[in-house]
């Protein structure tokens, strides 16, 4: 019987970190990735300081709480001050809002309480006669669980307020950015594990930049960064996947087939980057019933309030990292954020603040 593949191998880390040296250009070249989880395991396992001078890897609109716009949250808050009970991830209550944020609605007087799930939601308006929202936030990954509740016979007092976003489109988007430079995407894992390869094919095939899915222990990460440069050595773009224990190529079929049954596709604003095209999920005409947005009275969309002084723009279009911004670890720290990427426990600024990282140290 052959060894199982072992995750955790110092030989194997080493070999590929040779690898990574011998296969990157002589030419700086930057690689971006698009989910908090690779954000942390770069940052947690020191993986930046095995990469040539050269070669950097950055963060970009991974954070799902970040890249919520300030328009969603201000109409959380609105819903909570009709007297309606909101519920949505925790990571969400301190993200600014355009006025307020929903702790800071909470301490108030508002009703908004912290769910694990879409499910414990359905718990939350089963066990009282208020209206309950689900404030519906996340990727590929979360969005087949908030269409799961909206079709399994969910109570009439709940309704969903859905802010859902798809990764592949906002990874087209930044190679819109006239000032991109980036040579190389690390496709995250679990995205992949619902929408398969197909749609990195749709949304990026055109624009001749290799694409590489990749898992999320320190040996995944470093052998999809080898299989990028590869592919620049090469100039022989495409999309790989270097994560097929957990992907396949047509994804999760059922878990899109409840996304395609419950959600349309539509234009979404994205917090620091703005409208990016067929990039959000909006609750199909069929289930007004228990869409929020239709229920409650709600605000008209308004823009994103600049923060001064904060680059979390640039960090979600992978254009600066957070240790560029004059802010970074000075006046805003996870205690004190003043922005959404020192927020959510995906963004990339609280990532490098509590894991001390730097770029290429
Ligand atoms: S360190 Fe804070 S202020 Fe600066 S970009 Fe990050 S979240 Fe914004």
């Amino acid at each position: 019987m052959s060894a199982p593949f072992r995750l955790a191998d110092p030989a194997r880390a080493r070999a590929l970190a040779e690898a990574i040296r011998l296969l990157a250009p002589p030419e700086p070249v930057k690689i971006v990735h698009v989910c908090g989880t690779h954000e942390v395991a770069i940052a947690h396992n020191g993986l930046r300081r095995l990469l040539p001078e050269t070669v950097t890897i950055l963060e970009g609109p991974g954070c799902p709480v970040c890249v919520t716009p300030a328009s969603d949250i201000d109409a959380a808050v609105a819903i909570a001050k009709s007297g309606a009970v909101v519920c949505s991830f925790g990571d969400m209550m301190r993200v600014p809002g355009g006025r307020i944020s929903l702790e800071q609605a909470r301490s108030e007087g508002c009703d908004i309480r912290t769910v694990l799930s879409a499910k414990d939601a359905v718990k939350e308006a089963r066990e009282t006669k208020k209206e309950v929202v689900f404030f519906a936030v996340g990727f590929e990954t979360t969005a087949p669980m908030t269409a799961a509740i909206v079709l399994d016979d969910p109570p009439d007092n709940l309704s969903v307020l859905a802010s859902h976003k798809l990764i592949p489109p906002a990874m087209a988007a930044l190679l819109e950015l006239p000032d991109h430079g980036i040579a190389g995407y690390l496709a995250p894992g679990h995205v992949s594990t619902i929408i398969g390869t197909g749609p990195y094919r749709r949304w990026l095939d055109r624009y001749d930049i290799p694409v590489v899915i990749g898992g999320f222990e320190p040996l995944d990460i470093l052998y999809a960064l080898a299989l990028i440069l590869r592919q620049i050595a090469d100039s022989a773009p495409k999309v790989e996947n270097a994560y097929p224990r957990a992907v396949d190529a047509p994804g999760n079929p059922a878990a899109l087939k409840l996304i395609e049954e419950v959600f349309e596709v539509r234009d979404a604003a994205w917090r620091g980057i703005g409208t990016i095209p067929s990039s959000g999920l909006e609750l199909r005409a069929a289930f007004a019933g228990i869409d929020a947005r239709r229920r409650f009275n709600l605000p008209e969309a308004g823009p994103d309030p600049e923060i001064p002084g904060c680059r979390c723009p640039d960090v979600l279009t992978a254009r600066a990292v957070p240790s560029d911004c004059p802010l970074f670890a000075k006046r805003c720290t996870p205690l004190t954020p003043v922005g959404p990427c020192m927020v959510g426990a995906e963004g990339a600024c609280s990532i490098w603040f509590r894991y001390g990282e730097r770029i290429n140290p």
